[in-house]
């Protein structure tokens, strides 16, 4: 099981993640992937619902 700190501070980069939107300009970084995933599903749900249900 992969573990991740929250609320920790990002160690210059070297492990965080980071991905933009297919439907527009948002971008997101993080420290770890399964928050990235889960700030992009949030951003997805609030701004692209259509392209949300569909995933
Ligand atoms: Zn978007």
């Amino acid at each position: 099981m992969v573990t991740y700190r929250r609320g920790g501070h990002v160690r210059n980069g070297d492990d965080a993640v980071e991905r933009g939107c297919e439907h527009c300009d948002w971008h997101c970084v993080a420290e770890s992937y399964p928050e990235l995933i889960e700030r992009y599903q949030a951003h997805l749900r609030a701004e692209h619902p259509k392209a949300w249900l569909r995933t």
